[in-house]
């Protein structure tokens, strides 16, 4: 038996390496189960999560133990909606044209560093200049620290909505954008910005299916695709694997991106009842982005922070997100954590978790739909979204306890990704 472990140890030197990280976790939020535990451990090697036994388990050799036996531990956060290449300021707008995508790159780098250290192991970046792509390669190759990004790359929009690049450029600067730049019109073109997408190397697939907040335009809720070329752009989408994520803030435009299949509702602000039935038939999620909401119309009180075209769309569609998602909830609509962070400064993304409670989702809930829910969305559930053997080691520790005071979400004081530590 000796010679055949001695052999082994020949055959794989790794072996003798094989390090075991032991976190005593005081309290453990298992969200499968919705329940707080109390005294557990949680053994982790290399980038996964190996075991959880109850009490606190003994080190042994070489063995490192992290004592978080006075926090509460939870899987690591995913936030589903952000922008990490932009950040909002009252020079926002000049970006386009003083900005090269080094500037997008290089901020960039410090936004997904702080986004990491809020507790945010994993996010969906919902569009910008493509930056994002390299942003996503370049902490996957941990040259940087950041979340895990499942990226969209750019929007795609059709002439003049919401996510068109040249949206409130004069004439001889607007141009007109086609698929590669993200606009399409007719299912032709459709098809081919999201084929784009893929040569790109995007993760997600993203449509601005109404008109918006910040764009340079006048309505924030028109339709802005016919049904038949967001049918196209998620059949497509789905011949590549993608799931489409749908900003809508008008009900009619969530009612043909529903019926046509997409797999979540950005914003949603406009929801009535037919748009909630028809939501949980076709089983989308919600992405409510309370925080962003709330922060432009905060910012829109500002003078001169936003061009004129935006203040009062900012002022009118931003306070009403909150019962939109009260709404939502109670109807039994499914929700995944999202905050459109970048609209509001990067870090602050557990705000939500404050807004969501306000408005009736008990702490626990709130906290599953950051996990579980945005796991399930994303698509990678079998992976993160929960403490258990075999995922990622994406761990996170607060000080205080979540499920009695939401505030402590603010208060990350430990974080784990990949079985990397970033925050201790
Ligand atoms: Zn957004």
């Amino acid at each position: 038996m000796k010679k055949l472990l001695l052999a082994l140890l020949i055959c794989n030197p790794l072996l003798l390496l094989a390090q075991r990280t032991i976190l005593h976790c005081g309290k453990l939020i298992d969200v499968t189960k919705g329940q707080v535990l109390n005294e557990y451990s949680i053994i982790v090697e290399g980038n996964r999560i190996t075991d959880i036994q109850a009490g606190y388990a003994k080190a042994s050799g070489a063995d490192k133990v992290i004592d978080l036996k006075n926090k509460t531990v939870m899987p690591g956060l995913i936030d589903c909606h952000v922008h990490l290449e932009h950040e909002t300021s009252p020079t926002r707008y000049q970006e386009p044209f003083t900005f090269n995508p080094a500037d997008y790159a290089f901020q960039s780098v410090v936004f997904a560093e702080r986004t990491l250290r809020a507790g945010f192991t994993t996010v969906r970046d919902l569009g910008g200049t493509g930056v994002n792509i390299s942003l996503r390669n370049a902490i996957n190759k941990r040259l940087i620290k950041g979340p895990r990004i499942f990226t969209a790359g750019k929007t795609i929009a059709t002439t003049g909505g919401h996510a068109d690049p040249t949206n409130g450029f004069r004439d001889d600067l607007m141009g007109d954008p086609g698929p590669a730049a993200g606009v399409a019109n007719g299912p032709d073109e459709c098809r081919k910005a999201v084929r784009q997408r893929y040569k790109e190397g995007s993760d997600v697939i993203k449509i601005t299916a109404s008109g918006g907040v910040l764009s340079v335009a006048k309505s924030g809720e028109n339709p802005q695709f016919t049904e038949e070329e967001i049918k196209a752009i998620v059949e497509t989408a789905h011949d590549y694997g993608y799931k489409v994520a749908a900003h809508c803030h008008g009900a009619e435009a969530m009612k043909r991106a529903v019926r046509a299949g997409v797999n979540s509702i950005e914003h949603g602000t406009f929801m009535d009842e037919e748009v909630m039935q028809l939501m949980k038939e076709h089983g989308t999620y919600f992405v409510p982005t309370i925080t962003a909401g709330k922060s432009v119309a905060d910012s829109a009180k500002k003078p001169g922070y936003y061009p004129p075209l935006v203040t009062p769309k900012a002022l009118a569609i931003g306070p009403k997100i909150q019962a939109t998602f009260a709404k939502a909830y109670k109807a039994g609509v499914k929700i995944a954590f999202g905050t459109d962070a970048g609209v509001y400064a990067h870090g602050k993304n557990w705000m939500e978790f404050i807004y969501m409670t306000e408005a009736g989702m008990p702490p626990m809930e709130a906290i599953q739909s950051a996990t579980l829910s945005a796991a399930d969305l994303i698509g990678i559930y079998d992976k993160t979204g929960s403490i258990e053997k075999g995922k990622w080691a994406d761990i996170i520790a607060v000080d205080g306890d979540p499920i009695k005071d939401i505030q402590v979400m603010g208060r990350v004081t430990f974080v784990m990704k990949d079985g990397v530590v970033y925050v201790d």
